[in-house]
């Protein structure tokens, strides 16, 4: 029974299909957004569609951006020869907010999974080797310690090693399995600086 209409439904079923909304927040936020001033309505659309349009891969780090090269490796003031690989773009917001991390990044947009079919060419792991071309002198494995995360560290650590430059992979202050943006900066720091060469 469509208790709202079919344009309302629509919209709570469109919600209800994004993330972590289930079909109580979905129809929490349907009738915010009808309540809403259609101007604000009219911003927060244009903004979305926007963002969709425009956000894309950075050509070195690989984050998400809106321009060719990212904020954080076109920032001189930033080591280039330190790069801090990351899962996702959250993790290097997560890094980013302790404010102590001076190096730049590369952002995989996963882990190596053997059971869910991802394997390391699923991964920007080619474009993270051809940075490594140029002059890096240590390259910081944060993935996640989640059995994927793990796996995608052993495999990049066996794949840098060759070239000489120095692995090192952050502490295990990061608990098990534990998402990297869930955690406090002052644990991220300490998994920072406490980590070992591989
Ligand atoms: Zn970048």
């Amino acid at each position: 029974m469509d208790y709202y209409g079919s344009q309302m439904s629509r919209l709570i079923e469109q919600l209800s299909s994004l993330p972590g909304i289930g079909g109580k927040s979905a129809q929490r936020l349907a009738f915010h957004i009808i309540h809403m001033p259609k101007e604000r309505v009219e911003q927060l659309s244009r903004t979305i569609l926007e963002a969709r349009n425009n956000v894309r891969y950075c050509s070195r780090c690989c984050t998400l951006t809106d321009q060719e090269v990212c904020p954080i490796c076109s920032d001189p003031a930033r080591d280039q020869k330190t790069i801090m690989v990351v899962e996702n773009t959250r993790d290097l917001a997560a890094y980013e907010k302790t404010g102590k991390y001076e190096g730049v990044y590369h952002v995989l947009h996963g882990a190596i999974s053997p059971m869910l079919g991802i394997g390391p060419s699923d991964i920007r792991l080619k474009e993270l080797m051809q940075r490594l071309q140029g002059e890096v002198e240590e390259v910081i494995i944060a993935t996640n310690s989640s059995l994927e995360g793990e796996t995608t560290a052993m495999y990049i650590s066996k794949l840098i090693k060759p070239t000489g430059i120095k692995v090192s992979r952050i502490a295990s202050g990061v608990p098990v399995g534990g998402d990297l943006e869930y955690i406090d900066e002052v644990t991220l720091l300490r998994a920072l600086e406490g980590r070992t060469e591989l």
